[in-house]
């Protein structure tokens, strides 16, 4: 299983840049890029630059995160995304990143599952139109909030299914799945072909609905159930990267370094029990 780096584990003391370099020296082997920080990036280098990076070192890109609340928008909205996608997929074809994470809406008002089960599969069509010539992927990431439109892996996993693309597929995200109580079931009934990003962290223990982002831990100093999560994967044949998200304030005031340090160490310390080598499973 590969390691990778999630960007936003260093959202406010670090940027491209400065990520890209690091993650390098401490051996990552994979790093997901978001938009913001690729925007601030390219206002003092270009893509080449990108490129050229990724040309000359171990390191690769792996996800772009992410294009938020992307069901039920206005007409305006919609554009903005469907911009964003097209960036995306260009720079991704430039630096051969060929995936992009996409996020449901929150406090959308009074929509049955099925409504709004139809409204993204809706939406997913035409972004999967977009990106398909690009040979980008598009992972919809659901979030373990009450108040998100999509907030558990089985719905996600069954609004995957039905938007039915090649190019559409999942992120399971350990935290998300834990804060809402996601099923275990579920997970052990899915394709591991379908779970295109798989993030890992841990939490403070905190009831169903009342976690949020900002308690986010490292792996293995906080309440989720990890193990169980990483043998229903192993058993499903999944085994192809994992990587570390957090968002938690505590760690933006320290080190840049430091931090992405800590995550590497974290991250293996969990994962390397369950997958010992970098090899996919199955
Ligand atoms: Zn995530």
């Amino acid at each position: 299983m590969k390691i990778a780096f999630n960007e936003a584990t260093t959202l406010k003391n670090s940027n491209l840049k400065l990520d890209l370099e690091l993650c390098e020296k401490y051996g990552y082997d994979c790093i997901e890029i978001r938009l913001d920080k690729l925007k601030e990036y390219l206002l003092d280098h270009t893509a080449e630059d990108l490129q050229s990076f990724f040309a000359s070192s171990r390191l690769k890109p792996y996800a772009f995160n992410a294009l938020e609340y992307i069901n039920f928008r206005d007409e305006a909205g919609l554009r903005q995304i469907k911009e964003d996608l097209i960036f995306l997929c260009e720079t991704g074809r430039q630096i051969g990143c060929s995936t992009t994470i996409v996020v449901p809406s929150f406090d959308v008002g009074n929509y049955t599952r099925k409504q709004i089960q139809d409204e993204t599969v809706r939406v997913l069509h035409e972004l999967s139109d977009i990106a398909r010539p690009y040979g980008m992927k598009l992972a919809l990431e659901f979030v373990g909030y009450p108040n998100c439109s999509i907030n558990t892996f089985g719905q996600a996993y069954e609004t995957v299914l039905a938007a039915n693309r090649d190019n559409v597929g999942i992120v399971l995200d350990c935290f998300h799945f834990h804060a809402m109580n996601s099923r275990l079931e579920d997970l052990k009934s899915a394709d591991a072909d379908k779970i295109f990003v798989f993030h890992i962290d841990d939490c403070e223990d905190l009831p169903p609905g009342a976690l949020r982002d900002h308690h986010r831990l490292w792996p293995g100093d906080g309440a989720v159930n990890l193990d169980a999560i990483l043998d229903a994967l192993k058993e499903i044949g999944y085994g192809e990267m994992v990587s570390v998200e957090l968002f938690r304030p505590a760690y933006w005031d320290e080190d840049a370094a430091k931090v992405i340090q800590t995550g590497k160490i974290k991250t293996e310390q969990v994962v390397r029990k369950h997958f010992p080598s970098k090899q996919p499973a199955g």
